[in-house]
């Protein structure tokens, strides 16, 4: 068998992966990257959040990205019925990006994919991660070509970026069931022929259809919209009877009064996809030799945007926290890293939350709307969970209940005046 040694192996070529050895290759690490598919590939996850371009400008990869004339996201609209609330990054409190893109995953990653090799990373696709052994911090990784030629990778570390393949999930027993109810989506992308002029036609939409239920509506610079139903696995399940995702699809964006007109009978770009109970976790996050970052770690919820910030937060950390350690500081991948991480997930596991018991969604479309709530609220939309002075970062598992308690019994005594 083939053997080649490295300094860190990185799992998986997607937004976590690409930050994370493109880091590392910056600071004169030797990286090998290994890919399970070909590239482009169809992966879920179009629509960004302002954080993640800190990620991509401090991995060098921005410049790339930026080439690529991908639709700008400034902000974010959620509908319901005849109520709409429009969060503008520009206007939310304290620093930040105020803008990102929306994606076709497909040829973004590719483009990241293809700047890491530009720089020189050795990178290989479809080479399949089959097994790993691990001597102490040392680990020995048994990758598969598409030919079936196996090698051997030793490295000394491994940043495991492998989304929902969760490779050393699987093979340390590391996976633990998700806290969140079983939500499940099916998305498509479709010839957006009716696309009205201006932000009408490019604004990224969430409309809700009940409650639990919201249709995703992220128009892309090449002419091509993704769409896409999220809702509890009961509800995706029932509805197409055949268990067929296209009817199923069109049946759900039958129900949006808002977008029935535009969608009804456009084209699918292919078969529309199913991902059902779709939110991870892992009992821990790093171990003797090794990190989980994005999707191979924890997977919360599609709502607010936040799983390829994550991918890339969790992604560049580990990538840092690495690069301390070989500057010969200690490192407490406790604090540093779960510690860090688990912080901006319960955030935003609170938002996620928040949002199918409908209190969040109380506080959007409170009339008339309160800007400070507003800007606070758009802040952690943006990505900026780990600003503490925000109260809505802070205190976040309490201030929506409370907020939306407090409307509510508002909307109770008018009503009973009345
Ligand atoms: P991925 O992008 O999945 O990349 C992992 C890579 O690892 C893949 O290319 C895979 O081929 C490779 N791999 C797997 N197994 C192996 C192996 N054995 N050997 C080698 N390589 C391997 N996020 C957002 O930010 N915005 C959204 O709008 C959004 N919408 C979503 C909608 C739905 C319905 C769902 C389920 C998720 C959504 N997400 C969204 C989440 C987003 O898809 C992920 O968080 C993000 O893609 C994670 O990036 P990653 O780099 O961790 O993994």
């Amino acid at each position: 068998m083939l053997k080649e040694v490295v300094d860190v192996l990185v799992i998986g070529a997607g937004p976590s992966g690409c930050v994370s050895a493109s880091h590392l290759h910056n600071n004169g690490v030797k990286v090998k990257m290994v890919e399970k598919q070909k590239f482009p590939r169809l992966v879920v996850g179009e629509s960004l959040i302002p954080r993640v371009m800190d990620h991509f400008d401090e991995a060098g990869l921005f410049q790339s990205l930026d080439a690529m004339n991908f639709e700008k996201k400034l902000g974010a609209r959620f509908i319901r019925g005849n109520e709409i609330c429009v969060f503008d990054f520009s206007d939310k409190y304290g620093q930040g990006w105020d803008w990102t893109w929306q994606v076709p995953r497909g040829d973004f990653d590719n483009t990241m994919a293809k700047e890491c090799i530009n720089k020189g990373i050795d990178l290989e696709f479809e080479s399949e991660v089959i097994s790993v052994e691990f001597e102490g911090r040392n680990s020995k990784t048994v990758v598969k070509d598409k030919d079936g030629n196996l090698k051997e990778i030793h490295a000394k570390f491994i940043i495991d970026s492998s989304g929902y393949g969760r490779v050393l999930p699987r093979l340390l027993d590391l996976d633990t069931p998700s806290h969140l109810d079983p939500h499940s989506s099916i998305f498509v992308h479709v010839d957006d022929i009716n696309r009205p002029e201006g932000e009408e036609g490019t604004m990224i939409s969430f409309d809700i259809l009940e409650t639990e239920v919201w249709l995703w509506v992220i128009p892309f610079s090449n002419g091509k919209t993704s769409l896409g139903v999220v809702g509890p696995t009961t509800f995706i399940n029932s509805l197409s009877e055949n268990k067929d995702n296209r009817e199923a699809l069109q049946n759900a964006i039958n129900l949006s009064d808002y977008y029935i007109k535009r969608f009804k009978g456009v084209e699918f770009s292919f078969d529309p996809v199913k991902l059902e109970n779709y939110s991870r976790s892992v009992k821990r996050m790093y171990g003797d030799g090794f990190a989980l970052t994005g999707n191979s770690s924890e997977f919360l919820d599609p709502v607010f945007s936040s799983g390829v910030c994550f991918a890339t937060e969790s992604g560049i950390l580990a990538a840092k926290l690495y690069l301390k350690e070989q500057n010969g500081e200690n490192v407490d991948w406790e604090t540093e890293f779960t510690g860090y991480m688990r912080r901006g997930i319960g955030v935003f596991t609170t938002y996620v939350k928040e949002w199918y018991t409908g209190n969040l969604q109380t506080l959007f479309f409170h009339q008339p709307e309160n800007p400070d709530v507003k800007k606070k609220i758009c802040a952690v939309l943006a990505g900026y969970v780990w600003d503490e002075t925000n109260p809505f970062v802070k205190k976040h598992d309490n201030v929506i209940k409370n907020m939306a308690y407090m409307i509510n019994q508002e909307k109770e005594m008018a009503a009973n005046k009345s």
